[in-house]
């Protein structure tokens, strides 16, 4: 027996056991090495016309054995001599696949995608496995050996028989001891999934033998009342669909199939209301694909909702949901993000460096705010569609920015017009505006009909001013934090917008009467200064107090807040868990 060289013992340790959170990883870092091997073979037959490759040379096998307790992934790729099996797999931390992809940078371009690279992933199988045992014959080789540890002591390398290059990895797995992931280890569904899951496009095809059931052929004297008798049979299936559909050109891909590809990887029975993508080159390539859902997931406004993107290298599944590649008031788009450029770390779990999401993350942003633009201006109809769905989402985005993030999102808002009686965006408001209107008003309240009835309301429209009738809960919070608003388009231009502030009809003097309507009311007022007094005086402690208003057209009172917080919003701050 040869000893691990490095401190191997207490590294394997630590490696198996604290490295990767998520023990399933397993099986994506074998299928990886497999592509790898498979990889290099390939690219040696690029560069050397006597090999020549079938095609299922070029695939990777995952088979398991309930009874044995195995699990084995087999590739007929480049494999390793008796030194490289010693080597690679008896050196913690040295990576044949990194040397390669530095070796042949030049050469490899577009052909070849090496993921290995920091040597450690093979030893993920003993989070799982209680012994490893690896019969690889290298290409070219006529011998054939086999490599066997329990990722304790060290290791065995001893002469071994195989057909053919390449490479078996089988992992006799540890007891269950009540663990039921051991049982998807070893079910056709379960590493189904985790292939689905992780490697669905490592570029080789991933296959597994599947038991299926059909039909036995009817007999040919076979009556009416002869019923169809089944028989189970296997099949090699291939798991993976290998081609990223964002790496494959726009022209190529039909509607459908995005269509396809969103429902089925991000769980959604609704088609998408929006797909577009990012194509980036330079220092940080990358491809992203996105999607704007056609309806709102059910937990998409409570705390279980997680946001993110589907995060790739190298065709390999990264992160699920990597939460950093979206801002909050974009929480609702989904999609994936695929660079061959990211500093993973070690377990390949996340990045080193967070200025490449932030990058990324930036273009995504930016990409989703133009895209929204584009749906607002040419197809409205589905516009108000996703407003409803997410709209409250970005006045949500505006209130906790304090204002901030006004400029990019307060142009994506819809809000009822009482003067129009449809959905507006708030340059529309001001661009019907009267000569002389100093402010956009608003109204917050629970429903269009009933604020259409507020007699303030009447008293705005007769001015023929327009009224915002606010019925979400965040309108009025959001309003409050921008203070202003400024036509977007006229932002483009060398001078600033006029800003124009933001009133609540119902707060505050509105300042509408003409000189003429306030001396009257200040007459109004001396005449029955007894009755206010007395009203006052009823009404008690529940108002602070009764004046004359020039604000009323037909009815007889109105009651308003006296406070910058309207009666509206401190109907929902009641409402607000503590
Ligand atoms: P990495 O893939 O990051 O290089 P690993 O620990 O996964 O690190 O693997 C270590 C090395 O073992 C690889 O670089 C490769 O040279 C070799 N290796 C692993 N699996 C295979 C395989 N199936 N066929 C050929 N070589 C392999
Ligand atoms: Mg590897």
């Amino acid at each position: 027996m040869r000893k691990f060289k490095t401190e191997s013992k207490k590294l394997l340790d630590l490696m198996i056991n604290s490295i990767y959170t998520n023990r399933e990883i397993f099986l994506r870092e074998l299928i990886s090495n497999a592509s790898d091997a498979v990889d290099k073979l390939y690219f040696k037959s690029l560069t050397d016309k006597d090999i020549q490759l079938g095609k299922d040379e070029l695939a990777i096998r995952v088979s398991f054995d309930k009874d044995a307790r195995t699990v084995t992934v087999s590739d007929s790729g480049i494999g390793m001599t008796k030194d490289e099996l010693d080597r690679n797999l008896g050196t913690i931390a040295h990576s044949d696949s990194l040397a390669f992809k530095m070796d042949n940078a030049e050469a490899q371009g577009e052909d070849v995608d090496i993921i290995g690279q920091f040597g450690v992933g093979f030893y993920s199988a003993f989070m799982v496995a209680k012994s490893v045992r690896v019969v690889s014959r290298a290409y070219g080789s006529d011998e054939a050996w086999a490599w066997e540890s329990d990722g304790v002591e060290g290791y065995t390398v001893e002469a071994a028989e195989r057909d053919g290059h390449g490479t078996d990895v089988i992992l006799t797995l540890k007891d269950n001891a009540g663990d039921e992931s051991y049982d998807t280890f070893l079910s056709e569904f379960g590493l189904k999934s985790l292939i689905k899951r992780y490697s669905n496009y490592v570029r080789y095809p991933v296959q597994m033998e599947v038991s299926k059931t059909r039909e036995k052929p009817r007999p040919e004297d076979a009556d009416d009342d002869y019923a169809p008798e089944y028989e189970s049979y296997t099949e090699l299936d291939t798991i993976n669909s290998m081609i990223p559909i964002w790496k494959r050109s726009k022209s190529e891909v039909t509607e459908e199939e995005y269509h396809e590809f969103y429902k089925t990887d991000f769980h959604d029975f609704a088609d998408p209301a929006r797909t577009f993508g990012i194509h980036a080159e330079g220092a940080l390539s990358y491809d992203a694909l996105l999607f704007i859902p056609g309806r709102a997931p059910y937990d998409l406004y409570s705390k279980d909702f997680k946001k993110g993107l589907a995060l790739y290298s190298s065709n390999v599944l990264i992160m699920e949901k990597c939460e950093e590649l979206l801002p909050d008031h974009y929480n609702f788009v989904r999609g994936v993000v695929d660079s061959q450029d990211l500093t993973l770390n070690i377990s390949r779990e996340t990045l080193q460096h967070n200025s490449q999401l932030r990058a990324i993350a930036k273009k995504v942003e930016k990409k989703v705010t133009s895209e929204l633009k584009k749906m607002r201006d040419n197809d409205r109809e589905e516009y108000e569609r996703f407003f409803e769905n997410f709209g409250r989402g970005l006045e949500y985005g505006i209130y906790s920015s304090y204002g901030m993030l006004k400029d990019e999102l307060a142009e994506l808002l819809l809000f009822y017009s009482a003067k129009q009686e449809k959905l507006v965006t708030l340059d529309e408001y001001l661009a019907a505006m009267p000569e002389g209107q100093k402010a956009i008003y608003y109204a917050a309240g629970e429903s269009i009909e009933r604020l259409a009835k507020m007699p303030i309301v009447k008293t705005v429209l007769a001015k023929g001013y327009d009224v915002l009738l606010c019925t979400r809960d965040v309108d009025e919070f959001c309003f409050q934090s921008m203070m202003t608003y400024g036509a977007a388009a006229a932002g483009d231009g060398e001078d600033a917008p006029e800003q124009f502030e933001l009133k609540n009809v119902a707060s505050g003097d509105l300042d509408l009467a003409s000189e003429e309507e306030k001396k009257e009311a200040e007459e109004t007022a001396k005449e029955n200064e007894g009755l206010f007094a007395a009203l006052k005086e009823a009404l008690g402690d529940a108002v602070t107090d009764v004046t004359v208003s020039s604000r009323l057209t037909d009815a007889p009172a109105c009651i308003t807040a006296a406070g910058p917080i309207s009666l509206e919003m401190e109907r929902i701050m009641a409402q607000m868990p503590d």
